[in-house]
Order: structure tokens, then sequence, then C-alpha cells
């Protein structure tokens, strides 16, 4: 952020990043539409489509304002097989990501990514370094291979991967005098970025956010991220709030474990480290709480002001937008593709359920308390209870997997900090860190119910 309080990321104002991105992503995905659908090859992986964007436009692109720039979209063969495996319309992605402008999100995290959201809260787009773009695209058979078999999964789901990249001439040269030794000196500033799935709601005000690894060095939210209004907090500070942890019925519990063990088994497999699970935390008791509140301080000029800004309050605009847009008959839930009970305990019956029941996905073991009216702000996270007893419902979902030790082992050599033996360590080191992240939310995040919940039966009105 610069004096005049421009945000920009690697020197480009991100509002002309994020201009660049939808165009890019708009013609990449649209452009997609004419190529047959197929199986995807093996080296369909590796292909990368590069397509240039001049400002004055050109006949496969449209004209902008901006600098030239160039857009590469990586794998768009195996990427729109991953979305459709996803249940992602063509249609629906572009709508979602190149319709409306972008929300730009404060990140927490000491990389300097940048994340944007897009307005229906279901794509995340966060920039990547260079390595992390080379190991995704390395990980990319192997990460299919896995998703294929598995869609019971928290790991984040890749909708894309793609490149912006800025002409840069020498001064007094354009483009079609340059030559390519100009490029070369000068180089353009490349921009990579995922399209990622959110995992938690904006429209709700979650309680709590907690990002977390299983370690406790180092794992406490700084001040500055604690006087935030919407803080994610870290292992130490979820310890301190929830000694007890947070309680799941057993069937939920079992589920959830299943699914993160699977999931930290690829990991290790990829020698990935560093990963988090991110929790969000909806407390429907509290919620109701500061509703009432709220509706004895403030009249009822709430109205007038459409509910913005009220926790929690499930913005009816967006429900509008989506079902006539889309045309499409559902409410607008987080995750529209899935959402974190369909995460753990699989979507078969998916588009049954949205038919029928447009309040609560059905699942299983739903408690009876999950069909009352309010849980319809905030549908698909999965029911807990806090020690004090208080109705939750969680939002999750593991982040942040493009760290391989392989890269970090490399980083350490140079930087002379080893102080084990380098080798006898590296083989164990993405074990370790996928054991210690699950023993801590098998038995300090997550616990059993000692009772289990009143289940009602599966079918709601
Ligand atoms: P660092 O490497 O320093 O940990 P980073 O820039 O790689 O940070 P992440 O760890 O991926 O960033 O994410 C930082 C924060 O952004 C998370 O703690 C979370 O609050 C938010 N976030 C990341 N991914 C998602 C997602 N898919 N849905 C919702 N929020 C997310
Ligand atoms: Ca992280
Ligand atoms: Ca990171």
């Amino acid at each position: 952020v610069d004096k005049s309080g421009i945000v920009s990321y690697k020197k480009k104002p991100t509002s002309e990043l994020m201009a660049a991105i939808q165009l890019g992503i708009g013609q990449s995905v649209g452009g997609l539409s004419s190529k047959p659908e197929r199986d995807v090859l093996m080296q369909d992986f590796g292909v990368v489509e590069v397509v240039f964007f001049p400002g004055e436009g050109s006949n496969l692109t449209p004209a902008h304002h901006y600098s030239d720039f160039r857009f590469k979209t990586y794998a768009p063969v195996a990427f729109r097989y991953f979305r459709d495996l996803f249940g992602i319309q063509p249609d629906d992605f572009m709508l979602s990501l190149c319709d409306e402008p972008l929300k730009e999100l404060s990140n927490p995290g000491a990389s300097g990514s940048i994340f944007y959201l897009t307005q229906d809260d279901e794509f995340i787009i966060k920039t990547v370094q260079h390595k992390e773009a080379d190991f995704l695209q390395k990980l990319l058979p192997g990460y299919f291979l896995n998703i294929s078999q598995n869609k019971r999964t928290l790991l984040p789901k890749f909708y894309g991967l793609y490149c912006y990249q800025n002409e840069v001439w020498l001064k007094g040269t354009t483009r079609k005098h340059a030559t390519k030794d100009d490029k070369k000196q000068c180089g353009g500033k490349n921009i990579r970025f995922t399209v990622m799935n959110n995992l938690l709601p904006s429209t709700v005000k979650l309680h709590e956010k907690y990002d977390m690894k299983g370690s406790t060095y180092k794992r406490k939210a700084s001040k500055h991220e604690r006087s935030k209004s919407s803080p994610t907090l870290k292992d130490l500070d979820f310890m301190d709030n929830h000694p007890d942890g947070l309680q799941l019925d057993k069937d939920t519990y079992d589920a959830l474990i299943k699914t993160l063990q699977r999931d930290c088994r690829v990991l290790e497999s990829f020698k990935i480290m560093d990963y988090s699970l991110l929790v969000g935390i909806y407390n429907l008791d509290l919620a109701n709480k500061e509703k009432q509140q709220q509706a004895q301080h403030q009249s009822n000029d709430q109205f007038d002001r459409g509910g913005r800004g009220y926790p929690p309050h499930s913005d009816t605009r967006n429900v509008g937008r989506n079902s006539l847009q889309r045309g499409k008959s559902f409410k607008t839930r987080i995750g529209q593709y899935s959402t974190p009970m369909e995460s753990i305990q699989g979507n078969t019956d998916l588009t049954e359920d949205l038919e029928e029941d447009e309040d609560v996905p059905s699942d299983f073991n739903t408690p009876h308390w999950l069909s009352s009216s309010h849980v319809s702000d905030c549908p698909g996270g999965i029911p807990a209870r806090n020690a004090k007893g208080e109705r939750l419902l969680i939002y999750l979902g593991i982040i942040d997997i493009l760290q391989s030790f392989r890269l970090k082992k490399r980083l350490e050599h140079t930087m002379k900090s080893i102080v084990i033996d380098g080798d006898t360590i590296s083989v164990h080191r993405p074990s370790y860190y996928a054991q210690r992240f699950l023993q801590y939310h098998a038995t300090r995040v997550f616990r059993k119910t000692p009772t289990p919940l009143k289940h009602s039966p599966s079918k709601k009105k």
C-alpha cells in the first residue's frame, strides 16, 4: 500500500490486476467451450496456453484501458475436467469470476499473497510464488488421481492456475518496434495465481476463525491480527479459548477424522508440509442473542439499510441474484458446489437434496436443532457444540498446501540453517508434520460428544 492508499502487488495496482484477471479468465474459459469435451490425457497437465491482450483488442480479446498483457492458462483441459468433476458449469464459473468486481481480502499470512473473493462467495483467488505454481503444476496428475478417487476431501479444490504477465518495454520503444532482446532486458512481471474454493462464508459473520497446524511454536495470533474485527487466530489461541475442544457427535467425528487422515496421507505422499486447517465457527446461540439485542437496541431502521452489516444475516440480495441469474431454485449457501458437511460425508445425492430440501442439506445424522429455521442463515456447516453446550456450525478445510519439503530443504540449505542432519530428517519431516497435525485435530480440537445428540428423522418437511 503506497502513500496515496493504492494497493499494489509487484508494483501493479491491484485494481488493474483484478480487471486483467477477469478479462483473462473470461477469455480462457470462454475459449475452451469451442473445444470439444474429451478425456484428460497425461500431456494435458503440461500445457500452457498464452494469449496476448493488447489494449486495442484483437480477434481473440476485447479492447481494454490497461497496459498490454499476456495471460497464461496452465493445463486448461485438465482444469476444465476438474471443474466439471465438482459440478461447476463454465457459464457459472465465468459469471462468478468475471461479471462482478472481486472483493479484496486482507491476508493475515506472512507471505504477502493477495486474496480476492468473488461476490457470490464461491471462489478465492490467491497469488502464488513462482515455486508454488511450478509445484502445483507437478502435483496436478497425482492430485487429480486422488480427487477422482476420493471426493470426500478437505484438500483445497484448485479450479485453475493462471499467470498474468505485463509487457515491459525499453523506454521509447513500443511493442511494434521492440525486439526479442528488448523484452529480455526488461522482463515482464509474472503474477501467478490459483482459483480455489472459498471455505468461509462472508455474508454471515463467523464468531471465531482459526488457522491451525498442530504446532505450538509461534502459533499465537499477533496483537495486530487480534485487533481486527474478524481476526484469524492460531493454535495457542484455540487452546486458550476452547481447552475442552469442540464436540461432535460420533458419526460426524469419525467422518471428519477419517477424511483428515486420508488427506494427510496424500499430503505426506507429496512431501507437503506447513499446511493448515482453517476452521470457522458460527455460534447459533450467540447469534440468536445478538439478534435479540439488536432488535431491542435498534428499532426498525435496519430495514432502511437492507440488513447490511447485521451479523448474522444472510445476504438476501445475493440469494435473489444467484437464483435469478443462474436459474437455480436453491438458496445461496457457502459452497454451492460442496459444503463442509458434504466434504466429509460425500455428496452423492446432492442434486436430489437441492430440489427437495431448500433449507438444510440432508445428511444421515442431523441433530434436531439443525432443522430450526435460523440455521438457514448458514447452511452446510458441521454441527457441533462448545464446552458450554452452545450449538455451533463449523466451516473448515485444509489450506496452503503448495509448500513441498523439497523446496523448503533447498531454502534451508542456502540459508545454512540446518541444525540436525538434513538427510535423516528429510524423510521424516512431512510424516512427522502430518502425524502431529492429525493428532492435534483428533484430540485437542475435535472430540466425540460423550452422550450422542438426539437424532431427527432424516427427511424434513
Ligand atoms: P503464509 O504462507 O504466510 O502462511 P499465505 O499467504 O500462503 O500465508 P494462506 O496460509 O494460504 O496464505 O492463507 C492465509 C489466510 O487466508 C488463512 O489463514 C485464511 O484466513 C485465509 N484463507 C486462505 N485460503 C482460504 C480459503 N480457501 N477460504 C477462506 N479463507 C482462506
Ligand atoms: Ca499458511
Ligand atoms: Ca504459504
